[in-house]
């Protein structure tokens, strides 16, 4: 057991990253994620909670960056940036239900303080992990659609629908659902949030296979699950709000995670590269320094996200260029893989090559999840450029 981290790294990051840093150097036990196994997402998400366990057991270093009430140890974004980084240049994970956690987390404790004290620090400590349920068949990008209906009946609501799409929903624990609770002519103004227990009666998860072989995705059903009142994340009718202020993070956070794990990735592809028989392939050096500029113009970007976030300042729809820069390089690092490595991105079955070959599959998703690039650039056009409509 290592001795607590020091409460005075909420007010000096550099000391947190330095000792964060030391800890993560120093400590055997952490090796055991260091290795490149390729494992599927269950076994996937159950070793990084492992991982989040461990950090908040010895130390509580992942607990930075999140209000005491909730389980956490005080400090701000920059502190989760600075653990995301850290992590990914110490050759560890950046666990998986990190992502959830950015994506929820923040949107619960400001709308329902109450949710968050309750159930967060499990999520904080790798104890549980939740998924997001807002799309479905029929609403995606728009998402003022959605079907899923909430009624109310008493001290609870009912509700019944399908969700589609769940990141981690074959195996959470809680899901964050944005339903219906107005008319169906309502849009944006009829939508609430909600919590509840995947183990709730009514509530049915069919994990979805993957081309990856993944099964990461899931659909839930809903048939008349009934969820107690005070699980409502915000107001009746205010989960519009709740979703703007929950994307930011999911965009912004997402893409500073990302940027950390690809720049160790991008290192770890010119090392492979050039030991190589025969060395470098032609165009290689060019193709990787620009690949790495792509990966540096995101940081450098999402490092401003994450500051103004930390400052309480809302990003809202600027959080889309974040998501833009993010799915280029993203999908720009995997791209190169495959062709930096011929037929053996293709052929071997090493670990190593087959964790390349099932993230360039999920880099495709990069221009789809969390809101597609069609839709971000609409977004960008609309509400920070302010152009015109085009004209169908
Ligand atoms: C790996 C992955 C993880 C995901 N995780 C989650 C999750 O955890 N929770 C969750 O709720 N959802 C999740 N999603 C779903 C994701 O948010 C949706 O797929 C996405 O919002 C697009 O919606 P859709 O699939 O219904 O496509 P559609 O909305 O049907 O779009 C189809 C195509 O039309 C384009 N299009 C649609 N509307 C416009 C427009 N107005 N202007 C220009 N082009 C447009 C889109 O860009 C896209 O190319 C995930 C998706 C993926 C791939």
């Amino acid at each position: 057991m290592t001795a607590e981290a020091p409460a005075s790294y909420v007010d000096d990051l550099q000391a947190y990253r330095d000792g964060l840093r030391r800890h993560l150097e120093s400590t055997p036990e952490l090796d055991q994620f260091r290795r490149r196994d390729h494992l599927g997402t269950e076994d996937r998400i159950a070793r990084d909670a492992r991982l989040m366990a461990m950090l908040a057991a010895n130390g509580g270093w992942n607990l930075f960056g999140w209000p005491d009430k909730v389980g956490g140890r005080g400090g701000d974004e920059r502190h989760r940036g600075v653990l995301y980084d850290e992590l990914s240049s110490a050759g560890l994970p950046v666990p998986e239900p990190q992502l959830l956690l950015e994506t929820l987390c923040p949107a619960v404790t400001r709308f329902s303080p109450h949710l968050a004290e309750r159930h967060a620090p499990a999520f904080l400590r790798g104890e549980e992990w939740w998924g997001q349920c807002f799309s479905e068949p029929e609403a995606g990008s728009d998402l003022a659609s959605l079907r899923t209906r909430a009624r109310r009946e008493g001290d609870n609501y009912v509700i019944s629908g399908q969700k589609l799409w769940t990141s981690h929903g074959a195996t959470a624990t809680r899901l964050v659902c944005l339903v219906r609770t107005g008319t169906p002519e309502s849009r944006h103004r009829g939508l609430s949030m909600i919590m509840l227990d995947v183990d709730s009666p009514g509530v049915t998860v069919r994990p979805i296979a993957l081309a990856s072989g993944d099964n990461e995705l899931a659909e839930v059903y809903f048939d008349d699950v009934v969820v107690p009142a005070d699980q409502l994340v915000g107001s009746e009718n205010q989960g519009w709000s709740v979703a703007m202020f929950l994307l930011q993070y999911e965009r912004a956070m997402y893409a500073w995670q990302s940027a950390a794990v690809a720049l160790r990735r991008v290192t770890e592809l010119r090392d492979l590269v050039a030991g190589q028989s025969g060395g470098l392939p032609d165009g290689a050096v060019r193709r990787l320094g620009a690949c790495y500029l792509d990966i540096v113009t995101l940081r450098a970007r999402s490092s401003e996200t994450v500051r103004r976030l930390a400052a309480g300042e809302t990003v809202g729809p600027e959080a889309s260029v974040d998501k833009v820069l993010l799915a280029a390089a993203e999908q720009g690092l995997h791209d190169l893989a495959r062709d930096l490595l011929g037929s053996d991105f293709l052929l071997s079955v090493s670990p190593r090559l087959q964790a390349w070959r099932a993230e360039w599959w999920y880099s495709r998703s990069a221009t789809i999840l969390g809101g597609s690039a069609e839709v971000q650039r609409t977004i960008l056009a609309d509400h920070i450029l302010g152009l015109p409509k085009e004209k169908a």
